[in-house]
């Protein structure tokens, strides 16, 4: 997602310093910018960063976001969440900054209500697995909303929904690269318990317009940014297979713990204030998100 923001950024004129760790990024993905308003910085955004410039805006990207990447990484998860952010909105103090942090619908857990409006406080388990991933989140909005009313830094929280598109990791463990790579492969498809549990995807370019708006805009309380077109996983298997025209089978796996049993945003307040709503269908994401894996597949053959 960091890098089709940054697209989006110097194709609106803006100079980008772009910094990533890469504990599960890919400088693969910025290598086509050909920019001299871009810069790269390798920082682990857990230890302080200072700059001489003017900053303007900071987008708070920094995260494992898979949940095989944040189960594999939970103390680094819990680290970005908390220290990252801390320095970050020191950052932000400092240069007179807007900050935007990019929260997720895991602050939701796994939600009673459906859709999750902003206004519902989630129900999750701090001590499961995806804990780390969630409570950090969640400590997150409470440490920008601390900065913002404390030291009145100018603040954003967008609450992320499910994600997807070209240059997410084939091997990152979510279901879109999973699915799509094993039709792509002829192998079974693998749907966790038994596919009952719903998603809503956002295709990346309506997710990146959704955050810029929300940063532009002059509203400092949460907002979901997500496609509201939910469907169960099992439904989606056969979506993706049906579009590959794949032949491959459904093949059923355990279910992770504390997996959410629904998701979808409900985007209300994201027409009210930023007057965005998703424009880019299931259908022709999957087959532009596919291209890019059958491509990607190709040249590491
Ligand atoms: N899932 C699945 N098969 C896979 C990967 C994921 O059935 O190979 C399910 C997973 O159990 C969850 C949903 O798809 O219910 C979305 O999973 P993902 O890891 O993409 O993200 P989450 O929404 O859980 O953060």
């Amino acid at each position: 997602m960091g890098s089709h923001l940054c697209d989006l950024l110097l194709g609106k004129g803006h100079e980008v310093i772009c910094i990533d760790n890469l504990v599960t990024g890919n400088t693969r993905n910025i290598e086509h910018i050909d920019s001299d308003k871009f810069t790269y910085l390798k920082h682990d955004i857990t230890k302080p960063i200072y700059f001489g410039d003017k900053i303007d805006y900071i987008f708070h990207l920094a995260s494992p976001a898979s949940p095989i990447d944040y189960l594999d990484l939970p103390i680094q998860t819990l680290k970005v969440g908390a220290l990252g952010t801390y320095n970050l909105l020191g950052l932000a103090k400092e240069q007179g900054a807007r900050f935007l942090l990019a929260s997720t619908s895991e602050v939701y857990g796994d939600p009673q209500v459906n859709p999750q409006p902003e206004s519902y406080w989630g129900n999750v388990n701090p001590i499961g697995p995806r804990g780390v991933y969630d409570e950090a989140k969640r400590y997150a909005e409470a440490i920008t909303m601390a900065y913002h009313r404390y030291h009145g830094v100018d603040t954003r929280i967008v609450r992320i929904f499910n994600t997807y598109g070209p240059r997410m990791r084939i091997d990152d463990g979510r279901v879109v690269p999973n699915f799509i790579g094993q039709a792509l492969r002829g192998e079974g498809l693998t749907v966790y318990g038994d596919g009952k549990q719903t998603r809503s995807f956002c295709y990346v370019s309506d997710e990146v317009d959704g955050i810029y708006r929300l940063m532009m805009s002059d509203y400092d309380l949460p907002v979901n940014v997500g496609n509201p077109d939910e469907h169960t996983i099992l439904e989606f298997a056969e979506k993706v297979l049906k579009i590959i025209g794949s032949d491959s089978q459904i093949v059923f796996r355990e279910l992770p713990v504390d997996d959410p049993k629904v998701r979808r945003p409900d985007i209300s307040r994201a027409k009210d204030v930023l007057g965005w709503e998703p424009v880019v269908g299931l259908r022709e994401g999957l087959e532009r998100t596919m291209g890019y894996f059958q491509r990607y597949l190709m040249n590491s053959a």
